[in-house]
């Protein structure tokens, strides 16, 4: 069935947050660790329990849409990325973020295990229903690309680029259609094995880094961005040019934001207070973006707030995804465990303050004329269901 035209847009979107709560690993079941935090999928909210008997609170949080420590891979994609993809399909810039604790399931989330079908993350997911839907005749021709980004210590580097040259310098611009990173490499990908096997020579890279440059990959952030231009016939059979972009973003641990327990005795001690300090640059600025959004989007009158989205990498490159014109999600990861308890009131804050925030998000999209350069720009917004507000 060939697509229909974009009809009667809405004009805002809020970002779409949602948990996810890890089970409970075997070492935490030898060593019995209990488990204090539960997410009920019925009624969408998570319950931290925090001290015994008399003493005992507990503090409960409702949100997009929980995950328990049962909900599948499928599960996961079919609730959050399946219906961002349709709109990727239409034109839409959209970005889904990883927000967690290091072990509570960022990369399992978005990345999975390439190699078992049921426990592939979103991103393969996605990578295969892109495939499949522009197979369909909704689409007549097609070009795909992928880049994959990271982020360490406020440095930017291209986890695709040829390991043996030292390519060209990485820089953040800002072009037409809001940031990018000049002189990242875009590969050209034709199914999603292409995909996959880029993704597994950037976990290589990411590997590499880790042993022979010293860097821990739960410090770094790392953007993976599938870009879309593909001709889309319409019922009345025009075509429509298409450009959508997907970015999922696998945030360092968010105790980096924080953390001050530098190892003691290490040689490399300066090194590290630097690295702790621009982790913490990036994501205390993601930290501070996001809350000024949420103040400003539940403000009655209208504020002039300079929202600091250039005090880091992370939110440059982002901007459009937090308050622009991008459609967003943000997946937060959760341990159930004790010893996790503050970290993950701390994830559940930063998650709920997200839960305000309010984008704008536009598809760029032309009607295929006689050249698609004199073709007519259609800029039209869209609203995400009941996220809208
Ligand atoms: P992070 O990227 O947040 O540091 P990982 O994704 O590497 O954490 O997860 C840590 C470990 O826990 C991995 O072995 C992963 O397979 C496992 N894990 C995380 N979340 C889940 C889950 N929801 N179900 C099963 N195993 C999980
Ligand atoms: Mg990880």
């Amino acid at each position: 069935m060939a697509g229909k035209r974009p009809t009667s847009p809405r004009s805002t979107a809020s970002v779409q947050v949602v948990i996810r709560l890890r089970p409970l690993n075997d070492r935490e079941k030898k060593h019995g660790t209990l488990p204090v935090v539960s997410a009920s999928t019925a009624d969408k909210s998570v319950t931290v329990i925090k001290g015994k008997g008399s003493h005992q609170a507990r503090s409960s949080y409702g949100f997009d849409n929980v995950f328990t420590a049962f909900s599948s891979q499928e599960e996961v994609f079919d609730a959050t990325l399946k219906p961002i993809i349709r709109d990727v399909m239409m034109g839409f810039e959209s970005t889904v973020f990883a927000y967690g604790q290091t072990g509570t399931g960022k990369t399992h989330t978005m990345e999975g295990d390439l190699d078992n079908p049921e426990m592939q993350g979103v991103i393969p997911r996605s990578a295969k229903a892109i495939f499949e839907a522009l197979k369909t005749p909704d689409y007549s021709h097609f070009s795909v690309s992928c880049s994959f980004l990271e982020i360490y210590n406020e440095e930017l580097c291209d986890l695709l680029a040829d390991p043996d040259s030292s390519g060209p310098k990485l820089d953040i611009m800002v072009g037409k259609n809001g940031p990018f990173c000049r002189g990242l490499s875009e590969s050209p990908v034709e199914s999603a094995d292409d995909v996959f096997a880029l993704m597994r020579r950037a976990q290589n890279q990411r590997q590499v880094g880790e042993t022979n440059m010293n860097k821990q990959s739960s410090r770094s952030h790392c953007i993976f961005t599938l870009k879309i231009d593909a001709k889309r016939v319409l019922e009345d059979g025009s075509v429509l040019e298409v450009g959508g972009k997907l970015h999922c973003v696998d945030l360092a641990g968010s105790e980096c934001a924080k953390s001050a327990d530098l190892e003691k005795g290490n040689d490399s001690q300066a090194a590290r207070e630097r690295e702790r300090k621009n982790i913490n640059q990036s994501l205390l600025t993601l930290g501070r973006v996001v809350s000024m959004l949420k103040e400003q989007s539940q403000s009655k009158k209208k504020t002039n707030v300079r929202i600091p989205y250039r005090d880091s990498k992370l939110t440059r490159i982002l901007q459009e995804s937090l308050g622009g014109r991008c459609k967003t999600c943000l997946i937060a990861t959760i341990s159930p465990s004790v010893t996790a308890i503050e970290e993950s009131m701390s994830t559940l804050n930063y998650a709920h303050a997200a839960n305000g925030i309010v984008n704008k998000p536009v598809t760029t999209s032309f009607m295929s004329g006689s050249s698609s350069v004199s073709g007519e720009l259609l800029k039209s917004s869209s609203g995400g269901g009941k996220n809208e507000t």
